[in-house]
């Protein structure tokens, strides 16, 4: 069958290539052809080889968010039989860890990425645990479906990791696909002002699209922040601050615009420390929450605000042909498209 893998430790080398289909080993096993795999932020800095990517396995196949059809299940799968349409989780978790066991699985101790520690999703044909299976509801695309993947990390962290109270308003520190969802949360839980803010590269595609769904956008490189939320808010402090950016100029920023007894919370992760007014924020008693991937519950959740329109990733994602993924690779890397998605 045919995957998208990565072959050596360096910048690039992923290729399209002939890899032996997966077969059924264990009981619990569901094989799936499958129909949507998405380019991820960490699928991208999988070709560029980060730094803090060194414990990858390589060869690998890549990608952790797709969509399928179930074509075979093993003796004791219980929820799926051929035929189902498919989505599955990103992470392995063991199902045994004390954080499992409350159904924390976002925080297993034990948890493995798909498509970085273990062979991932872009392929013809996967095999997956029953247990990391979500159905897909009649009538969502299996583009949507795969989607709802990084649509269930800005549902963990806007409805179980932050507080937004109608009439709120709040900013949003990049425009990719987990910052504008958690925007569309925002604006479902009745926030007021809604502002996201990207820089001058996120003008290409990613802020226009911000712009056309309606929100209010704040270009950093170009704007002064503090003014243009003055200006739009008549105050200068916002009661909710969501960090999806991951650069450390934007947390700084975030702990200056946050109001008195609100909340920050961040869902990114830096490639370096970043120094925050830790004082500062105890005084004002911020709020500040950590989020991080998601649950079972924020997966159901994902398919169902998909379903019945709560959220919308269809302006945010373009479809490009699966043998087409090095195009689809360089496009996101060079900011031309927001969220690729190969099609099977
Ligand atoms: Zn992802
Ligand atoms: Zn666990």
């Amino acid at each position: 069958m045919k995957a998208v893998v990565k072959k050596k430790r360096e910048y690039g080398y992923v290729e399209v290539t002939e890899v032996p289909e997966p077969k059924i080993e264990n009981s619990n096993d569901v094989l799936i052809e499958v129909k949507s795999a998405a380019i991820c932020g960490s699928d991208l800095h999988a070709y560029e080889y980060l730094p803090s990517y060194e414990f990858m396995k390589i060869p690998i196949i890549l990608g952790h968010e797709f969509s399928g059809i179930v074509k075979q299940v093993g003796k004791n799968v219980k929820n799926f039989k051929p035929g189902d349409y498919v989505m599955g989780e990103s992470n392995k978790y063991c199902g045994e860890c004390e954080n499992c066991r409350i159904g924390k699985t976002n925080i297993c101790y034990n948890s493995q990425m798909r498509g970085i520690v273990t062979d991932g999703v872009m392929a013809e044909m996967v095999k997956i645990d029953e247990k990391f299976l979500h159905k897909i509801p009649e009538g969502l695309s299996f583009n949507d479906a795969a989607a709802a993947q990084p649509c269930s990390i800005s549902i963990h962290a806007v409805i179980d990791n932050c507080i937004i109270t109608p009439g709120d308003n709040v900013v949003v520190f990049g425009p990719g696909i987990i910052g504008q969802v958690a925007a569309q949360l925002a604006r479902a839980q009745g926030a007021d002002k809604i502002i996201i803010v990207g820089t001058n590269e996120d003008e290409k595609i990613r802020l226009p699209i911000a712009r056309k769904d309606g929100f209010l956008t704040v270009n950093i490189q170009k704007d002064d922040i503090l003014e243009k939320i003055k200006k739009i808010t008549g105050s200068p402090w916002v009661d909710v601050v969501l960090e999806c950016s991951g650069a450390p100029k934007a947390l700084q920023t975030a702990t200056r615009i946050i109001k008195k007894g609100g909340f920050l919370t961040i869902i990114s992760i830096y490639g370096k420390n970043v120094d925050l007014p830790v004082t500062n924020l105890v005084r004002n008693e911020i709020n500040l929450r950590t989020s991080y991937t998601s649950t079972w519950k924020n997966y159901e959740q994902a398919l169902n605000f998909l379903s019945c329109g709560i959220i919308n990733v269809g302006p945010l994602c373009k479809t490009y042909k699966f043998d087409d993924a090095l195009n689809a690779f360089k496009d996101a890397l060079n900011k031309d498209v927001l969220k690729p998605i190969l099609s099977l």
